[in-house]
């Protein structure tokens, strides 16, 4: 309970994206990624991290204080984190329900009710001439670490209940989410779900093509609940 973690923030919502959407809960980002999405939507907690050093028996205090039972804990990327673990174990002793948002880039043994995946596509890479990348180091380190299928397949492996959640910015990605698909086993469609990228409410027609692709494969369309009832602001 004395080890500790940076927190870029902490704050209760109604959870937006996924299976539980619409699920009150309570969210606690951590300060830090190893990737650098270019449509990143929380970049205080990865192209600019700052987070204040918290315990993590502070932090499961503050979650015990509250009246919801789901906790999310999210980034940032969490699982880059040693201590991640033991929060999400302490929060779990608590009798909360935990889910982890990660991309899928590292595994480790962690204890969770729900492994929320977002393996990242080629649209999320930072592009040539990026102000916050002016030497294009960041792109060439999220190129070489957005997928790990060893990684993926382990988190796929340890969690029974978990999803894949794919930003998806066109058409065009179904290719590639094909091809990452193949190389993994242990999936059902069900555990598919397509999130239109943007951080307003799509336009319909724009995805059309998503939902077409939902009802025919058996996937999930994933709507963004907290923008379309808060708007893109921190702390929803
Ligand atoms: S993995 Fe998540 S937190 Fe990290 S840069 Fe991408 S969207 Fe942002």
């Amino acid at each position: 309970m004395n080890e500790a973690l940076p927190i870029s923030e902490t704050f209760t919502s109604l959870q937006g994206e996924g299976k539980l959407s619409g699920v009150p809960s309570w969210f606690v980002r951590l300060a830090g990624c190893n990737l650098r999405c270019t449509w990143c939507d929380t970049p205080y907690a990865s192209w600019e991290a700052r987070g204040d050093q918290r315990t993590v028996g502070d932090l499961v205090a503050e979650a015990r204080a509250g009246a919801v039972r789901h906790a999310v804990v999210t980034g940032g990327e969490p699982m880059i984190f040693g201590p991640v673990a033991g929060l999400t174990g302490a929060l779990r002793d608590a009798g909360l329900h935990v889910t982890i948002e990660t991309a899928g880039t590292v595994f480790r043994e962690v204890p969770c009710d729900l492994m929320s995946i977002s393996p990242k596509l080629a649209n999320s890479a930072p592009g040539a001439g990026d102000p916050r990348d002016p030497l294009g180091v960041w792109r060439a380190r999220h190129e070489e670490r957005r997928l790990d299928t060893d990684a993926l397949q382990q988190l796929l492996d340890r969690h029974p209940d978990r999803q894949l959640k794919f930003v998806v910015a066109g058409p065009a990605d179904l290719a590639e989410i094909d091809s990452l698909l193949g190389r993994l086993r242990g999936w059902a469609p069900g555990d598919v779900l397509l999130m239109p990228e943007g951080v307003v409410t799509p336009d319909p027609a724009r995805v059309a093509w998503v939902v077409e692709t939902c009802l025919a494969r058996g996937w999930r369309y994933c709507h963004r609940l907290h923008i379309e009832l808060f708007g893109n602001r921190r702390g929803t």
